[in-house]
């Protein structure tokens, strides 16, 4: 059915992102000594553009969310929704922050692969067994669960389904969480990401969403990115909530979140420490800084909480 195409061409962006991340670190951008084992060749080159953009958002997602687990003191949990083929569990396990208990949501055919790769590439696999306290550690074609990690293949605009898998598998509402969205509600209608943000603030008393995706989309530019991914049959139905960051904000503050902040990452690039900043900057030329601003102009994080842990002191 169209339905059907169109859920496939939303997982199979699960491979872009990765691909992208993987140049990057080819080149040095930043460090991902895992992403190597789901995407396994470079790949063709990425105009430095693209890198400096994801380095951006790796680097801004990042900061938010390794502030959040120190704030905790690691007694927390985090959620990925829409994870795709990302390798932040095995980053904090090396960090040594790992949260109480790292869970992570997708499609059933992309946890499949993923777990897949975790089951026959012994650097992931062992980072799991290493964090786990028994023998019998759950793991099939579409669900992993160990003390630390799990990955639960469902389709997020299933609330009910979410909510009962995640439970079983002892998630904890009591404990601060963080949830994290990248490049995921994009793709989902307004209703069924609404929804989805509402239920995550009804069910936690103390949490932080961070959300990365596309902004300022009315514009020309962002017409073309639109058309660019519409040409692979990937509709952005979300993207009316990614109309300017007051719409991002708004969409948390209407479904039960008590604070919302919003940038564009050309702003969040700029806020990035400078040293670092100026070392990834030497890895490719770029004389020309108009097309990397456009693009960073139409990107953004957001991040809403519902505190009772003062999450203020995050985002400073
Ligand atoms: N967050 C990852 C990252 O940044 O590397 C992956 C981003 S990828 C662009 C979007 C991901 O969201 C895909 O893995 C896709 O399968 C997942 N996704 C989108 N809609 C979903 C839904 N309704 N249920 C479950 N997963 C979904």
């Amino acid at each position: 059915t169209d339905s059907d195409t169109a859920d496939e061409a939303v997982r199979a962006t699960c491979d872009d992102a990765s691909t992208c991340k993987r140049f990057a670190t080819s080149k040095g951008y930043w460090r991902d000594p895992y992403i190597q084992y789901f995407i396994r060749s470079v790949g063709e080159r990425k105009a430095p553009e693209i890198n400096r953009g994801y380095y951006a958002r790796v680097q801004g997602v990042n900061h938010l969310l390794d502030a959040f687990i120190r704030r905790a003191e690691c007694n927390c949990q985090v959620i990925n929704l829409g994870a795709g083929l990302d390798t932040t569990f095995w980053r904090l396990k090396d960090e040594n922050l790992l949260p109480r208990k790292f869970f992570e949501v997708d499609f059933p055919t992309v946890v499949a692969r993923k777990i897949h790769h975790i089951k026959t590439k012994p650097p992931l696999s062992r980072a799991i067994i290493e964090t786990h306290s028994t023998d019998s550690l759950l793991l099939d074609a579409h669900s992993l669960d160990s003390d630390r990690f799990c990955i639960i293949g469902v389709d997020l605009r299933d609330i009910s389904n979410l909510d009962e898998k995640l439970k079983k598998f002892q998630l904890n509402p009591e404990l601060p969480t963080l949830l994290l969205s990248e490049c995921v509600l994009v793709y989902m209608t307004p209703s069924h990401s609404s929804n989805l943000l509402h239920w995550a603030a009804e069910t936690f008393h103390t949490a932080m969403f961070i959300n990365y995706e596309q902004v300022n989309m009315s514009d020309r530019f962002g017409q073309v990115m639109i058309e660019n991914l519409q040409r692979r049959h990937c509709t952005l139905a979300g993207v009316e909530a990614c109309q300017s960051l007051e719409s991002q904000r708004e969409r948390f503050l209407k479904n039960g979140w008590e604070h919302a902040d919003a940038l564009d990452m050309m702003t969040v690039y700029s806020m990035l420490p400078a040293d670092d900043v100026a070392r990834m900057e030497r890895l490719e030329f770029l004389d020309e800084k108009e097309l990397l601003e456009q693009l960073l102009q139409h990107y953004s994080i957001c991040w809403a909480s519902r505190d009772k842990l003062s999450l203020d002191d995050v985002t400073e």
